[in-house]
């Protein structure tokens, strides 16, 4: 067997994960995992059906009172193991990820894998240092404290960009408050969330605290947010499954995080580094090959440096490698499909109606899913390429002329995930983090993210944060204990009610 399909025996027991083991799905459908880099096909499985889906809730609501009761240190100890073993495993999940999703194995290595251990280690830790409100005499008559408390079987739909963040960023401010979780990967990069829940119950995490389902959106996804024994729906996607999902899990009054849809501006002031701006646009928009709900989409740049920046994009993209994802040297790897190619290019070629393709704009050969890094200039604002997410390698490029104009422009769409600004002026650089709508704001960079701060949306790219105690907090209710201090029975609030004092 060719190396780059090493280890697939494994998961010849199925890609369902449910009560701490690997079975088959029983929807009698099948679904083939694919290399997008070559087409070839990587892994068959059956997808999950609606009684899998059963299953997998019934494991984590039977593990969920040992899971909840376990003391913080006992579920920080075993989530600093998970961790331990995670980072054992780093080339193992990044040749998988890479396999399924065709990234290039540096940013595997160096990016999507390390940042899940890292994950990991930081809700170790997060798990012993729940905050609140201090108790207090809030009354004088009585004593009150805050409890925070697991929510229950929590239900969690992720997509196919960063699978294995993905499971990461859902998974563990779950489990590490005390809940329990069924997890639902994109049908097409199952790998790494499987291994992920592996890891989980070799460090010792017990069966059916963490659940994986691999199944098709509009049955098992569908189920599972509707599922009355799942007490809250996390979900990653795109915005319009996102209202789909809020449907539903609102009509089942559940708890809901929703991550949706980016289309992040990158806005360039006339002060700013050049150079810096330019290597921070390719950066940001090629990162996994621009499948990412944070890649700088739509550059404003002040009229003085437009030009310049224009051609120091083209001239920086032109060098870029696309290749063997497996290749060490690999910069841009393909896009996750087929399918996901020829949206891209299709969003390009309507562009080329009232836009100019500066670079890019093209498939260079049909055994991958492979698409050049595009650059385009000369679309309105109002168009479809600057309004639309493509989530493919592609940057448009609009001038702006007052500091006033080019906020607007940054404002101008209905997403609100994330954003930079590139000034060396500290009163512009306040200025864009205040008036920029979006939940992350960078100033002088574009994508890095640390486990320890918050990653979520304003508007329509949801609510709710993913990392950070933020998150750890969207997966506890808060619980009001009051007690009586006085022991009277007679209490002068009675009053109000009957008789007098
Ligand atoms: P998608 O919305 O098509 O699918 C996401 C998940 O939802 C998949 O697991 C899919 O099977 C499932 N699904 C589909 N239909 C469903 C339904 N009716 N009910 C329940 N589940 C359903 O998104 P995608 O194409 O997999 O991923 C790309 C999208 O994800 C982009 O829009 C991107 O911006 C977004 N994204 C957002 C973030 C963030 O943090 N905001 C992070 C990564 C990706």
């Amino acid at each position: 067997m060719d190396n780059r399909f090493q280890g697939l025996d494994r998961f010849a027991a199925g890609a369902q994960y449910i009560g701490g083991r690997l079975r088959p799905g029983t929807s009698g459908r099948g679904h083939t995992v694919v290399d997008p880099a070559t087409g070839e096909k990587v892994l068959d499985y059956e997808l999950a059906s609606t009684a899998d889906v059963d299953a997998a809730v019934a494991a984590a609501r039977d593990a969920l009172p040992g899971w909840a009761g376990a003391t913080p240190g006992e579920r920080s100890d075993a989530m600093h193991r998970f961790a331990a073993l995670l980072g054992e495993r780093a080339e193992d999940l990044a040749h998988a990820e890479s396999l399924q999703c065709g990234k290039p194995i540096k940013l595997t290595r160096e990016f999507d894998v390390p940042g899940s251990v890292d994950n990991t280690a930081f809700f170790a830790g997060a798990a012993r240092h729940l905050q609140g409100q201090s108790a207090g005499e809030y009354s004088g008559d009585h004593t009150s404290y805050v409890r925070r408390e697991p929510i229950g079987v929590v239900g969690s739909i992720a997509p196919w960009n960063y699978p294995l963040q993905m499971a990461a960023w859902k998974v563990l401010p779950a489990i590490a408050a005390g809940n329990t979780i069924v997890l639902k990967p994109a049908e097409l990069t199952p790998l790494t969330s499987l291994m992920f829940a592996q890891a989980a119950t070799d460090a010792g995490i017990p069966d059916g605290v963490v659940n994986i389902v691999t199944g098709a959106g509009r049955d098992a996804g569908e189920h599972l947010v509707g599922h009355p024994d799942v007490a809250m729906t996390s979900f990653t996607g795109s915005t319009a499954v996102g209202k789909r999902v809020a449907e539903i899990a609102t009509s089942t009054v559940k708890r809901l995080h929703l991550e949706l849809g980016g289309k992040a501006p990158f806005v360039v002031f006339d002060d700013a580094d050049l150079e810096a701006a330019v290597h921070g646009a390719v950066a940001g928009s090629l990162i996994n090959t621009g499948q990412d709900c944070t890649a700088a989409t739509r550059a404003y740049v002040q009229r003085p440096l437009y030009d310049a920046f224009v051609s120091g994009v083209a001239d920086l993209m032109a060098t870029i490698r696309i290749g063997d994802p497996f290749q060490e040297d690999t910069d841009l790897g393909p896009l996750i499909s087929h399918a996901q190619r020829d949206r891209v290019a299709a969003f390009v070629d309507r562009a080329r109606a009232y836009a100019t393709v500066v670079t890019g704009g093209v498939a260079p050969h049909n055994d991958g899913a492979y698409y050049r890094p595009t650059l385009i200039t000369g679309a309105a604002q109002d168009s479809e390429i600057v309004q639309a997410e493509i989530f493919g390698p592609v940057l448009v490029v609009l001038p702006f002329d007052s500091d006033d104009e080019g906020l607007a422009l940054a404002n101008d769409t209905p997403y609100g995930l994330a954003a930079s600004a590139w000034t060396r002026d500290v009163y512009r650089a306040g200025r864009a983090t205040r008036e920029i709508k979006a939940g992350c704001v960078w100033i002088n960079d574009h994508i890095p993210i640390i486990s320890e701060m918050p990653h979520g949306g304003y508007q329509a790219s949801g609510f709710g944060k993913d990392m950070s105690a933020y998150s750890f907090e969207e997966y506890t209710q808060v619980k009001h204990v009051m007690y009586d201090n006085t022991a009277v029975a007679r209490k002068e609030w009675h009053r109000t009610i009957f008789g007098d004092r």
